[in-house]
């Protein structure tokens, strides 16, 4: 089926709107690779979508909403023969029809053709007219070279299309949260890269397959996507030897932060984001959060820091990525684990824990690279 795109009137001003709309088709182009997109007068058309494809559709970043759609001739009987001949399905009651004309030149008005072709519809199929809220909308977008035909818009994901703003690097546990976060910068435009911090003591083969899957998820609205792992052990061993136990969390998030904005800088991405959510877990209170986010002066980003972990939830599982983050794993050595972490945590107190680590070797932290395709 062929289906009309619409986008945010408001990331279309000026310049930017080309380079936007393009990035936007592109995009639908590679994530749909048997599809075929156009601009129009006022959104994308997509050729060649199949019917399966409409819900990860409505997860892409940079649609505002769309519709399965067709195409009639410029040309009013022929129209209604067009609209007439559709299967708009069967459960509505009422309809109501909108036109648009960016093309003057066609001999009825708007009002006129809404009018007309409403009672044409109505005849045909027997819905009541209802101007507020109907059933179903019909759209006609009267164009210079066709009319446009669609019925009730999906909602779209909206944000920017991937690859509108600069690379970003996510970090991303096995848990429920990063996954989703990784996905919110990819709607607001961002290019992302994956950082996982592995603890090989622990069955690495699950590991990293549950990771590498939830990876491949995210391929499907992103696009290939690079996925660096960090084999955290000896990271880990020192932490443990080193930090008390209320500590250990903390200390090791700020080693994960330094390894991570060493692989940003390699890779030239100018922020990092993680899924942390405010107060949702003991290492997520301001204090701790503070005590972390100090670690780097990279930019960094929490896309889901006020959220509800409902909502989150919910998009994960739309997502594809709930399921692979609900497999049952150890995501970091139960060591580091304490049954009272430091919720209240000082950063004085960690900067001091913090240099009994030996971070010489920071720099040199093996980094395992994959190219993770669709
Ligand atoms: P999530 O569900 O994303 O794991 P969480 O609520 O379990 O989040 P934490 O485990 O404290 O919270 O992690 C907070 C954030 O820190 C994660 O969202 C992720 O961005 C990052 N993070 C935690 N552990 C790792 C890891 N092993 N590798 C990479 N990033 C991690
Ligand atoms: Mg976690």
């Amino acid at each position: 089926m062929n289906v009309v795109a619409h986008f945010d009137e408001i990331f279309l001003k000026g310049g930017n709107q080309r380079f936007f709309v393009n990035q936007l088709k592109k995009n639908i182009e590679h994530l749909f690779p048997k599809s075929h997109t156009l601009r129009l007068e006022s959104g994308i058309w997509i050729e060649n979508i199949q019917e399966e494809d409409l819900s990860r559709l409505a997860l892409i970043p940079g649609i505002a909403n769309f519709s399965p759609a067709f195409k009639a001739e410029l040309d009013f009987e022929k129209i209604v023969a067009r609209v007439e001949s559709e299967n708009w399905g069967d459960d509505f009651k009422s309809f109501r029809i909108t036109a648009n004309r960016s093309d003057k030149t066609f001999p009825m008005d708007s009002v006129e053709i809404e009018r007309e072709l409403g009672s044409r519809v109505n005849i045909k199929f027997g819905w009541k007219v209802k101007l507020k809220n109907p059933d179903l909308e019909i759209h006609l977008n009267i164009g210079t070279k066709e009319v446009i035909v669609y019925g009730n818009l999906i909602k779209g994901a909206g944000g920017l299309p991937v690859g509108t703003a600069e690379k970003v690097m996510c970090l991303l546990s096995g848990g429920i949260d990063s996954p989703v976060a990784a996905y919110k910068m990819m709607v607001r435009g961002a290019e992302v890269e994956l950082i996982h911090f592995q603890n090989q003591t622990h069955v690495t083969e699950e590991v990293s397959k549950k990771i590498m899957d939830l990876a491949k998820v995210l391929t499907k609205y992103h696009g290939p996507i690079t996925l660096h792992i960090v084999p955290f052990e000896p990271w880990q061993k020192q932490i443990i030897m080193k930090v008390p136990s209320d500590y250990r969390m903390l200390l090791s998030r700020r080693l994960m932060f330094k390894i991570s904005q060493n692989v940003a800088h390699k890779v030239g991405a100018l922020a990092m984001a993680t899924g942390d959510s405010l107060g949702q877990v003991a290492s997520q209170t301001i204090q701790n959060l503070a005590a972390v986010y100090q670690s780097v002066d990279l930019l960094k980003l929490t896309p889901l820091i006020a959220e509800n972990k409902t909502d989150i939830m919910n998009l994960a599982r739309r997502l594809g990525t709930l399921e692979i983050s609900e497999r049952p794993y150890e995501d970091c050595c139960s060591l580091l684990v304490s049954n009272h972490p430091q919720t209240k945590s000082k950063i004085e107190d960690v900067l001091k824990i913090e240099e009994k680590i030996d971070l010489s070797q920071l720099d040199k932290t093996e980094i395992i690279s994959y190219h993770i395709g669709m």
